[in-house]
This record gives structure tokens, C-alpha cells and sequence, in this order.
């Protein structure tokens, strides 16, 4: 899969994406995450990209050419036209759900904003997805881009390793994940659940799944009403009750 990111600020960017388990999936070759400057693509001869909004008002407007010059000289390397999507605290909320989907899809492009977000009419002629990382407002969307990078990536075979598994993990089956302990056996006077070294790798399945369902029906109980649930958790979740 290739995601590219449409920035001002490719180096705040690559910064993230050099690091940890996605700079070494990229190096492997596993995702490609490319960033690419906006404000190359100004036909304004001092470089600009923003300008103050019409109707008067607080800050800058990034402006319409460069962004539409910026997809449309992407979509010409690629030789397609790829998913755009803008990030926005205006759009769909991201869900675990849409990055799955998203990671089935060749190519991705991440449209970030800044100052005071981008002049409507590229927005309406490029009409992107438009997806949000929550209820709050950043300062550009270089953030929200990595986190839709981050989380889509970790969904693509071979960029985690065995024992960083998703598929137990919290909202990958609209389920929070279990509570997880390490070395050493007891902290601060408190210790690791028995269960878990005991070795009866049956009885810690079901211990763990207990726990996520104990736990989703006390801090998120909304997310029970998509999990998939079998007779068995139908029930331990009644006696929760
Ligand atoms: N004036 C805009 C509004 O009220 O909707 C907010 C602009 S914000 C300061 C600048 C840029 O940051 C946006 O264009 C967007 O790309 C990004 N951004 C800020 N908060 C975000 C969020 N919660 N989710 C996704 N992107 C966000």
C-alpha cells in the first residue's frame, strides 16, 4: 500500500515516520508513506500558499491552487487517481472499522490543513473523504494524517510482528482488550493475576475474554451493541448485570 501525505510541513511528518515500528515497516518496504510539500506547487512568485479570508477575520486561508496543483501532479506520478482524504474536525469521525477498510485500498492520499483550514472551493471540486480524529481542534492536520497513517499501516500484513498482534486489541472487535501485566511479579505489593502463570493457555483465553467484555460493558458499553458475541458471553455479561 502507498499513503501519501499532501503537508506544508513534510518534515514534521517524515519526523514521526522515520521512527519505531512504522520507519522500520517502510524500510522494509512493507507500507510506502510519502510526503509531499504543497507550497512547491504556488504559482505565486513569493512562494505564498495562504491568504487572509474574504468577509474579514482571524488568520489564514490556505489557498485553492497549490492544493489542487499538488493532487493533480500526485495523481500524475502515480498514474491514478488515489482515495483523498481530508482531514478535517469537520468529518466522520475516525473508527477502527474505516482504517480496516481504508487498509484494503491500494493508495490513500492525506490532505492536512493548517492556519485556519483550506479555501471551501478545492474541498467541494476535489470532494475528499472527509475524516476527523475527534471533537477538538489541532493546529494543522499533520497529526490526524499520522495517526490515519499509523493506524492503517499496523493493519498491513508483516509491518507488526507475531507478538504484536492486533487482533486482540482494544476496538478490533468493537471489544476494549484485556488488562495486559509483565516482569516483575510483584510491584508495589501487588501481583500478576494467578491465572496467567498457570500455562493453561484454554483458561487464559477465557479469562482474558472476560475480562474484555468486563470491561467494555463498564467503560464503553455502546461498543457492546456491535461486538460479535457468542451464547457463552451473552451470558457472563447477564450476570455482570
Ligand atoms: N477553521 C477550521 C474549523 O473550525 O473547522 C479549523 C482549522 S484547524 C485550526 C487547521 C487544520 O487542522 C484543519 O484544516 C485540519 O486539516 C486540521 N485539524 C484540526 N483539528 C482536526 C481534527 N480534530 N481532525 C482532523 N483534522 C484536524
Amino acid at each position: 500500500m502507498r499513503i501519501d501525505i499532501l503537508t506544508l510541513f513534510p518534515e514534521m511528518c517524515y519526523a514521526y515516520l522515520r521512527e519505531s515500528v512504522i520507519g522500520r515497516a517502510r524500510k522494509a518496504g512493507k507500507v510506502q508513506i510519502r510526503c509531499t510539500d504543497i507550497r512547491k506547487y504556488t504559482q505565486d512568485k513569493h512562494r505564498r500558499v495562504d491568504d487572509t479570508p474574504y468577509g474579514g477575520g482571524m488568520g489564514m486561508i490556505m489557498q485553492a491552487q497549490p492544493v489542487f496543483d499538488c493532487f493533480g501532479a500526485l495523481c500524475k506520478r502515480l498514474g491514478k487517481t488515489p482515495h483523498l482524504i481530508y482531514l478535517t474536525p469537520q468529518g466522520k469521525q475516525l473508527t477502527q472499522k474505516r482504517v480496516k477498510e481504508l487498509a484494503r485500498l491500494d493508495n490513500i492520499a492525506l490532505l492536512c490543513g493548517h492556519y485556519e483550514g483550506i479555501d471551501e472551493r478545492v474541498i467541494e471540486e476535489l470532494q475528499p473523504e472527509e475524516i476527523s480524529v475527534g471533537d477538538y481542534v489541532l493546529t494543522g492536520g499533520e497529526l490526524p494524517a499520522l495517526i490515519l497513517a499509523d493506524a492503517v499501516s499496523r493493519m498491513l500484513p508483516g509491518v507488526l510482528s507475531d507478538d504484536e498482534c492486533f487482533e486482540d486489541e482494544s476496538h478490533f472487535d468493537s471489544l476494549l482488550e484485556y488488562p495486559q501485566y509483565t516482569r516483575p511479579y510483584e510491584w508495589h505489593g501487588r501481583t500478576v493475576p494467578e491465572i496467567l502463570i498457570t500455562g493453561h493457555h484454554e483458561n487464559i483465553k477465557k479469562w482474558r475474554r472476560r475480562q474484555s467484555l468486563e470491561r467494555t460493558a463498564k467503560r464503553r458499553p455502546d461498543m457492546l451493541e456491535t461486538a460479535e458475541l457468542d451464547k457463552a458471553d451473552k451470558e457472563f455479561l447477564k450476570q455482570l448485570k
